[in-house]
């Protein structure tokens, strides 16, 4: 391998800033691998926190070992050493004998030929592994092993376990960490020293360096807590002071009219649910209230989120307010826009729908009636909210789907109004409550638990390999019977690796070989956009009786004719992902089938899928998942969305916790409401700046 950079002279002292490449032992291979890690700087380095420790404090006398897979750690003296090529080809054995004053034993490493130069006959060492009885007696297999001189780093203390990757080791990582352990003096330490004491938490620095190095578990312990806390108290000053900028801001107020709410309900066909009820008051109130209303409403497909942000829009409209609905594509926004004119209709107001296909002379009449004010309602996609649209009576903006946290159309909107609208966002793909308040802290929750009676649930199956034939057959009698089909493939290109099905060779081969006589059609995302909706539209219209597809019919289009969904290598998906497909059906009288067809029969994998087959709610599965995957994985996808940083060791499902980081960023934000009062703490918020839109 090439050098990618000029050899560079170690540096005497680092400071936090030092670049890792100018460490001693970080050759370019390595500095590549750790910038893959987003670890660039001293700092960052120091910021990379084991994942676990082991604890080799306990030495044991040799005479003492006992064959077992439990690791044990002696301290002995080399006495012999040596190598040997193994039976293998190309594998070496480095085989030595130790002692102590109570016995010996054997030790054997697979190839590491480099041992033999790195220990020498006499050498004492620390060495902590497998104890097996070979033909040599008592065998340490495979030990982690080090000097006695080189001070404690690998065995014979609580040793950290970094997450693992490829090419990195953990011994290499403490071999650097190690001795910048006391740059961790020059790190500014965020939290302010008052919030440290009333909260009993450790210095920055010596919980970096507990938490590398413990001294004993409990601080340990005591160093991740400290961690964890920082983490979320930075969050949690960034969330709460967006919501106090906002409610202090002027925001569209729209009272809340009893008579008007009762006229809503009383033209529905149906009574609201119990869920229903509580999501709408949560929501005219908030509308009525000072400061603008930042709300995401969450509930399962078909749970009824539509009808509630329409009563809130009819309010709207009774207020002499403006409403913008947005969906995040055009055939969600026609369906919308069909939706809201039935339920508004009745009360004189004719919904407006801006589309990219609205012709040129339509959209100038639609602009027209907006502007003048007559025209009060207002579906489309994002286009909405830009460039010649003018809602100068805008109200209330409701926003379904993908853009969750509409921090964007939040910021645009602000621009072109000096009084905020007050922001409704729906969601089906819930997050746990937990997670929900610790990141998002900022928006207001409310929540639609349950569905409306009658409903059918999905009888969902998991299917075994073998049983894809049965499953095809039940698909052709499902249309034979007048109904149709989704099929849905993880990818959209061949790739022998992950033994996935592409969507197109599926494609081809449901047309060709397993439907001849159906009508199939195709649909992935690497489609135009209007090419999608064009073959979407066919099938919804029932010009197609089997829709091949990739993710992208993830998002919420009514397909009501369709009652099977099957999904190929459906352990590959998450559970909100299997879940949202399989709320495309199921959503009318016809009773309705998802079956997921699973790719590889491994345990995990079957255990997530039949948490999907025996939980209807998507409130329980979000939990599911997050306790399945963790706080790490779970936060960082939706952090990725959001764009913040990781949260490393943060507890987040710890409720005790989230209320604890939850006070004290309020205390302090009391007194200190502009952040002028601890400098490293405002440093440090400049990364959240934009995401909470703080600027
Ligand atoms: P969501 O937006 O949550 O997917 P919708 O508001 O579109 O759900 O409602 C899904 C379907 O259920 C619609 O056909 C709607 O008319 C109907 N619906 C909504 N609320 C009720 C209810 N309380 N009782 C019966 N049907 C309802
Ligand atoms: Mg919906």
């Amino acid at each position: 391998m090439p050098a990618t950079s000029e050899p560079t002279t170690p540096v005497a002292v680092p400071t936090p800033e030092t670049l890792v490449t100018l460490l001693p032992g970080v050759g370019p291979r390595q500095a590549a691998r750790l910038e893959k890690l987003g670890i660039a700087t001293v700092r960052d380095l120091l910021f990379h926190l084991p994942r676990r420790w082991e604890d080799t404090r306990e030495v044991h006398p040799l005479r003492d070992l006992r064959p077992g897979p439990e690791p044990q750690t002696v301290r002995a003296r080399v006495a012999t050493i040596s190598m040997r090529p193994a039976q293998r080809r190309r594998m070496f054995l480095v085989e030595a004998t130790v002692e102590d004053d109570t016995g010996r034993a054997s030790v054997i490493w697979f190839n590491q030929p480099f041992l033999v130069k790195e220990i020498k006959r006499g050498d004492e060492l620390l060495l902590s592994g497998k104890v097996e009885l070979g033909n040599r007696g008592l065998t340490l297999k495979n030990p982690t092993r080090e000097h006695v001189r080189d001070g404690q780093r690998h065995v014979g203390r609580l040793v950290p376990v970094y997450p693992e990757t490829e090419g990195l080791t953990s011994r290499f990582l403490r071999e650097r960490i190690e001795p910048l352990l006391p740059v961790t003096q020059a790190i500014d330490d965020p939290l302010p020293p008052r919030v440290r004491a009333a909260e009993n938490l450790l210095p920055l620095g010596e919980a970096l360096r507990q938490v590398h190095f413990p001294d004993d578990p409990e601080l340990r312990d005591r160093a991740l807590e400290r961690i964890a806390f920082e983490e979320l108290f930075l969050l949690q000053i960034a969330v709460q002071r967006a919501k106090r900028r906002r409610l202090a801001g002027a925001g569209v107020v729209i009272p809340f009219d009893a008579e008007v709410a009762k006229a809503f309900t009383a033209s529905l066909p149906f009574r609201l649910t119990d869920a229903q009820r509580i999501a709408a008051y949560q929501i005219l109130q908030d509308m009525a209230a000072d400061g603008p209303m930042n709300r995401l409403l969450q509930g399962d497909v078909g749970s009824g989120k539509t009808v509630v942000a329409t009563m809130a829009a009819h309010m709207a409209h009774a207020a002499g307010y403006q409403t913008a609905f947005m969906a995040p594509t055009e055939i969600l926004a026609r369906q919308h826009h069909t939706t809201l004119t039935r339920l508004l209709e009745p009360h004189g107001i004719s919904v407006r729908l801006l589309s990219g296909s609205t012709t040129q002379r339509a959209r100038r009449e639609v602009l027209d009636g907006i502007a003048a004010g007559h025209d009060t309602v207002l579906v489309g996609t994002h286009a909405l909210i830009e460039d010649d649209v003018v809602l100068a009576q805008l109200g209330l903006v409701v926003v379904d789907e993908q853009h969750r946290f509409g921090i964007l159309q939040r910021q645009r909107l602000r621009a072109k109004s000096t009084v905020m609208p007050n922001f409704l966002a729906m969601t089906a793909t819930p997050i746990p409550r937990s997670l929900a308040l610790t990141m998002y802290g900022d928006v207001d929750l409310s929540e639609i638990r349950e569905l409306p009676p009658g409903r059918q649930p999905v009888q969902t199956t998991v299917v075994a390999p073998y049983g894809r034939d049965d499953a095809y057959a039940f698909v052709r009698q499902q249309v034979v019977e007048g109904r149709q089909a989704f099929v849905i493939c993880p990818l959209i290109e061949e790739s022998d690796k992950l033994e996935v099905r592409s969507a197109v060779q599926e494609y081809e081969r449901l047309r060709d070989e397993v439907f001849p006589d159906l009508r199939v059609e195709l649909l992935h995302g690497r489609m135009p956009g209007k090419e999608k909706d064009e073959r979407m539209q066919r099938f919804a219209t029932g010009q197609a009786d089997v829709l091949v597809s990739t993710s992208v019919v993830e998002v919420g289009v009514d397909v009501p004719n369709a009652t099977v969904m099957m999904i190929e290598g459906a352990e590959r998906f998450g559970l909100a992902q299997l879940h949202q497909f399989r709320g495309r059906v199921g959503r009318r009288e016809h009773a309705s089938f998802c079956l997921l067809l699973q790719g590889s029969a491994d345990d995990e994998g079957s255990a997530r899928l039949r948490a999907v087959a025996e939980t209807r709610s998507g409130f329980d599965l979000a939990e599911i998942d997050l306790h399945l995957r963790g706080p790490g994985d779970v936060l960082s996808a939706e952090m990725r969305q959001s764009g913040l940083p990781n949260v490393a060791v943060g507890d987040l499902l710890d409720q005790a916790m989230i209320g604890r980081v939850s006070d004290a960023a309020s205390q302090w934000l009391d007194m200190d409401p502009d952040l002028a009062g601890h400098p490293p703490l405002t440093v440090r918020m400049g990364r959240y700046a934009s995401v909470y839109d703080l600027d």
